[in-house]
C-alpha cells in the first residue's frame, strides 16, 4: 500500500511538474524571471523525506493555480477515489465546476466523475440524481458511461424494474453483452415472484429471460423449479434437459432435479438411460455428479458399464474418476477388499468436498456454492462448476 502511495505521488509530482513547466515556458516571454510555485519543491522534499501525504497535498497547492490544467485535476481526483480518500476527489471535482471558464464538455465530464465520487461514497440518491440529469444533457459517450454506472447502482441497490430498464437502454445503444445481463436480471425478479408465490409472474419473467438469452441455465433451472412446484414434472424435465444442450458444464446441477422429476413419475428407469446417455457422451464424470447408486441399482451389464467408466475415466483423470473407477472395482470385490475399498471412496469424496466446486472464469475466484453473480468481479454467468484438482 506504501508503495502504491509513493507511485501515485510520484506520478502526481512528475505530471505537476510538466504541467506548470508548459504554463511557464508560455508565460516566459512576458515573465521571464518568474519560477515553479514554491510548494512545487516543498512537495518535492515531502517526497524525498518519504512524506507521501504532505507531498500530495503540496503538489495538488501547487496545480490550484493554474486554471488550465482540468485533466490533470480528473487524474488526481481518480487516485484520490481510487484510495478510499472521497472527500479529496469530491473537492477538486467541485471546484472545477466553480470554474466560470470550464467547457460544455469539460463540466460534463467533471459531473460525471463527481457522480463516481458520489457512488464509491456509498451516496447513491446523489449519484443518481446526478447520472439522470447527464442522461439528458450529454452526448452519447457520457450518456453511454452514465447509463453503465447507473446500472451498476441500481444493481447494488437490487433494484430489478430500475436494472432492466437502464441495460435496455444500454442495449440500444449497439451493447448486445445485455441480452445476458437482463436475464439475469430478470430471473432475480422471477426469483422474488416465486418467493411470494405469484407462480405466473416468475413463469412470464423467466420466458422473457429465455427470450433475451435462450442459453440462460439459471433461467432453464428456475423455469424446471417453477414446474416441480405446481406438479408439472414431465415440463420441468424438458427444462432440465436443456441444461445439458445449452452448457453441459452445469450437468451437475440439473441431475439431482431431473432424478426427483422421474421418481415422482415412477420413471426411474429413464433416469438411468438419460445417465448412460451422459456417459457415452461424456459428460457425465467431468460433471462431477456422484451416479454410482443410481447406476448400480438400475444396471443389468455392470461389466460394460464398469469398462465405459474406466475408459472415461482415463480419458480425463480426476477425483471423480478415481470414484468412479473405484466403485467398478467394487462391483466385483469381495471381503475384506469391499472395506478397503470404502474406505479409499471416503477418502476421495473427503478430498472432493474441500476442493472449491466452482470457480469464475473472469477473475478466478473459488468457491463452494454456485451463485451468478461474482461476489468478486460483479459479472454475471462467469461462475462455472470446477471439478478439476490443481
Ligand atoms: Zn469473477
Amino acid at each position: 500500500m506504501q508503495e502504491v502511495a509513493l507511485l501515485l505521488v510520484l506520478m502526481l509530482a512528475v505530471a505537476s511538474g510538466w504541467l506548470l513547466g508548459c504554463r511557464q515556458r508560455r508565460c516566459s516571454k512576458k515573465d521571464s524571471g518568474k519560477r515553479l510555485p514554491e510548494s512545487y519543491y516543498r512537495g518535492l522534499n515531502y517526497l524525498l523525506n518519504e512524506q507521501p501525504e504532505q507531498a500530495m497535498a503540496m503538489f495538488l497547492q501547487a496545480l490550484d493555480d493554474n486554471s488550465e490544467a482540468v485533466d490533470t485535476h480528473l487524474a488526481l481526483a481518480k487516485l484520490f477515489r481510487a484510495r478510499g480518500d472521497f472527500t479529496k476527489a469530491t473537492q477538486i471535482h467541485q471546484n472545477l465546476l466553480a470554474r466560470p471558464n470550464l467547457e460544455t464538455a469539460e463540466q460534463l465530464l467533471v459531473r460525471f466523475e463527481l457522480a463516481s465520487d458520489y457512488m464509491a461514497a456509498g451516496l447513491f440518491d446523489r449519484a443518481e440524481r446526478l447520472l439522470k440529469e447527464l442522461l439528458i444533457e450529454s452526448s452519447t459517450d457520457i450518456r453511454k458511461k452514465s447509463l453503465t454506472l447507473l446500472l451498476e447502482l441500481y444493481q447494488r441497490e437490487k433494484d430489478w424494474p430500475e436494472a432492466i430498464k437502464t441495460a435496455r437502454a444500454l442495449l440500444d445503444m449497439k451493447d448486445s453483452s445485455m441480452e445476458s445481463v437482463i436475464a439475469q436480471y430478470l430471473c432475480e425478479q422471477a426469483e422474488s415472484f416465486s418467493q411470494c408465490g405469484d407462480e405466473a409472474a416468475a413463469r412470464l419473467a423467466l420466458r422473457n429471460a429465455l427470450g433475451h438469452d435462450s442459453d440462460c441455465i439459471r433461467a432453464h433451472l428456475l423455469l424446471a423449479k417453477t414446474d416441480i412446484q405446481a406438479k408439472k414434472y414431465k415440463d420441468a424435465i424438458k427444462s432440465l434437459k436443456q441444461v445439458k444442450k445449452k452448457d453441459d458444464a452445469y450437468l451437475a446441477e440439473s441431475l439431482p432435479i431431473l432424478q426427483a422429476c422421474y421418481q415422482q413419475l415412477g420413471q426411474e428407469k429413464q433416469f438411468y438411460e438419460y445417465l448412460l446417455e451422459c456417459l457415452n457422451d461424456g459428460s457425465l464424470i467431468s460433471s462431477g455428479f456422484n451416479a454410482s447408486q443410481a447406476m448400480r441399482k438400475e444396471s443389468t451389464k455392470p461389466e460394460q458399464l464398469s469398462q465405459r467408466i474406466r475408459d472415461e475415466a482415463q480419458q480425463a483423470p480426476s477425483l471423480h474418476g478415481l470414484r468412479y473407477l473405484i466403485d467398478c472395482q467394487m462391483y466385483d470385490a469381495e471381503g475384506s477388499s469391499i472395506h478397503y475399498l470404502q474406505s479409499l471412496r471416503e477418502f476421495v469424496d473427503q478430498l472432493i468436498a474441500v476442493h472449491p466446486a466452482y470457480r469464475c472464469k473472469q477473475c478466478g475466484y473459488q468457491g463452494k456454492h454456485l451463485t451468478w453473480l461474482c461476489p468478486s468481479c460483479q459479472q454475471w454467468g462467469t461462475i462455472r462448476p470446477s471439478h478439476t484438482i490443481e
